[in-house]
């Protein structure tokens, strides 16, 4: 399947209720030969405005960092597990996971990120491919609150520039 048409089913996706609360349905977005994917866990408010994943404030924090080590936003495909917002930015629930998943999977399928960096709690609920190496980080919207949590997410994602600089010599 081609990207544009999983984004096309995703966009008038009704298999489970968050989409009766949103305002927008956030598929994702980047490069369809990124090297590198980033996945949260579900859009919040300001994502629900546009129909852009991490544009919020913790986005724009994650944006910031990884221009702060040479890596492009726009180099990279980021998106979340469920692609719709959920009431009062709760945690989705896991037949909402459930429902949501497959999306994930045939958009990794797609992509073949050689890196998938799974953000937060993401790393609990995202499928493991095999062949593919995943870096698990802090959440930005933790890492903009708690010095120590942002020393770690900026060492995180410094070892990840150098991860992406070994995949570019190898090109
Ligand atoms: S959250 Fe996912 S499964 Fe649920 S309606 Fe939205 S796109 Fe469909």
């Amino acid at each position: 399947m081609a990207l544009d048409e999983l984004t096309s089913q995703i966009l008038v996706c009704r298999k489970c209720q968050l989409y009766q609360c949103a305002n927008r349905v956030v598929p994702g977005e980047g490069p369809i030969n990124a090297k590198v994917m980033f996945v949260g866990q579900n859009p919040g408010a300001e994502e629900d405005k546009i129909g852009r994943p991490f544009i919020g404030r913790a986005g724009k924090f994650l944006t910031k960092t990884l221009a702060e080590f040479g890596i492009k936003r726009e180099d990279v495909f980021i998106t979340n597990i469920v692609k719709h917002t959920s009431p009062q930015n709760r945690k989705p629930y896991p037949d909402e996971v459930a429902s949501c998943l497959p999306y994930l999977i045939e958009q990794i399928k797609i992509i073949k990120p050689e890196i998938i960096v799974l953000l937060g709690a993401s790393a609990k609920e995202s499928p493991r491919v095999v062949g593919i190496e995943y870096c698990e980080i802090v959440h930005p919207s933790a890492a903009m609150r708690f010095t120590k949590m942002r020393n770690k997410f900026k060492s995180q994602i410094a070892e990840l520039a150098n991860k992406i600089a070994m995949l570019n010599t190898q090109k």
